[in-house]
C-alpha cells in the first residue's frame, strides 16, 4: 500500500468521525446556548430579588417610624389636654403639627415604595415564568444531546479503533503533512483527483477544481507518493477505480500500438 493510500484510509475514518460528531456538536452548542440564557435569567432574577428585599426593609422601617410618631402624638395630645398654661398648650400643638408633617412625608415615601414593590414583584414573576419555560427547553436540549451521544457512542468507538489501526501504518512524513493541514481546520485535508478528459489528460483537484499538471497525476498513478494540489494544498489521492480504469486503458493502448507496430514489420 502506498503512503497516499495509507493516509487516505486515515482520512476516510476521520471524515466519518467528523460527520458523526457534527450532529452531536450542534446539539452541544444549542444546549450551551440554553444554559447561557438561563444564567442570564437567574442573574436578572437575583437582582430583582435583592432590590425587592431592600424596598421591603425600607417599607418596614417606614411602618415602624409612623407608628412611633402616632404614639408620640397621642402622648402629646394627652399632655395637651392636661396643660395648665396656654403657652404650654401652644408649644405642644406646634410639636404635634411638626410630627404630623413628618408623618405625611414618610407616608408619601412609603406609598411610592409600595408602588415600586408591586412593579418589581410583577417583573420578578415574569422572569420566573420565562425561566420555567426556558428550563423546559434546556431539558429537551440536554435530552437531545444525550440521545445523540448515546446513538453514536458505539460507532465512534469502532471508528476510533479503526483510526488507531490506520494511524500505525501511516509514514511519519505523510502524517506530519496531514496533521499540519488538519490543525489549520481545513475541511479538505485530502482531495480526490477528478477526471475531466482522459484523452487530453485533463484532471482537476476535487477540492478547488484547479487543473493538475500531468506529472502529479502520473505520480499518483504509479507510485502513490505524497503530492499536493498546487493551488489549495490539499493532499491529492486517486480513487482506486479511477486508477485501475486508467491503467487498464493505458495497457490497452500500449497493446494496440504494439500490435500495430508488429503488423508494420
Ligand atoms: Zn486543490
Amino acid at each position: 500500500m502506498t503512503a497516499t493510500a495509507k493516509l487516505l484510509r486515515l482520512f476516510l475514518v476521520d471524515q466519518q468521525l467528523r460527520g458523526l460528531k457534527s450532529r452531536l456538536t450542534a446539539a452541544e452548542r444549542y444546549l450551551s446556548q440554553q444554559d447561557a440564557t438561563l444564567k442570564e435569567l437567574d442573574a436578572k432574577g437575583a437582582l430583582l430579588a435583592s432590590q425587592l428585599r431592600q424596598l421591603e426593609a425600607t417599607a418596614k422601617n417606614d411602618e415602624v417610624e409612623i407608628s412611633a410618631i402616632d404614639q408620640r402624638v397621642s402622648a402629646l395630645r394627652e399632655r395637651m389636654n392636661n396643660s395648665r398654661t396656654s403657652k404650654e398648650h401652644a408649644a405642644l400643638l406646634t410639636e404635634i403639627s411638626t410630627l404630623k408633617a413628618d408623618r405625611g412625608l414618610i407616608e408619601e415615601r412609603a406609598l411610592g415604595g409600595l408602588t415600586k414593590i408591586d412593579e418589581l414583584r410583577k417583573q420578578s414573576e415574569a422572569v420566573g415564568a420565562e425561566r420555567a419555560e426556558r428550563v423546559k427547553v434546556r431539558d429537551l436540549a440536554r435530552a437531545d444531546r444525550d440521545a445523540r451521544a448515546a446513538e453514536i457512542k458505539d460507532r465512534v468507538a469502532e471508528l476510533e479503533g479503526q483510526r488507531a489501526e490506520a494511524l500505525k501504518e501511516v509514514p511519519k512524513a505523510a502524517l506530519t503533512a496531514y496533521d499540519e493541514r488538519t490543525a489549520l481546520g481545513v475541511d479538505d485535508v485530502m482531495a480526490g483527483v477528478e477526471e475531466q478528459d482522459r484523452r487530453n489528460m485533463d484532471y482537476t483537484c476535487g477540492s478547488c477544481y484547479t487543473h493538475l499538471p500531468i506529472e502529479q497525476v502520473s505520480i499518483l498513478l504509479r507510485r502513490g507518493d505524497l503530492t499536493t494540489c498546487p493551488s489549495c494544498d490539499a493532499i491529492l489521492y486517486m480513487e482506486q477505480t479511477l486508477r485501475e480504469d486508467i491503467t487498464t486503458s493505458n495497457e490497452k493502448k500500449r497493446k494496440k500500438s504494439a500490435a500495430a507496430s508488429a503488423a508494420e514489420e
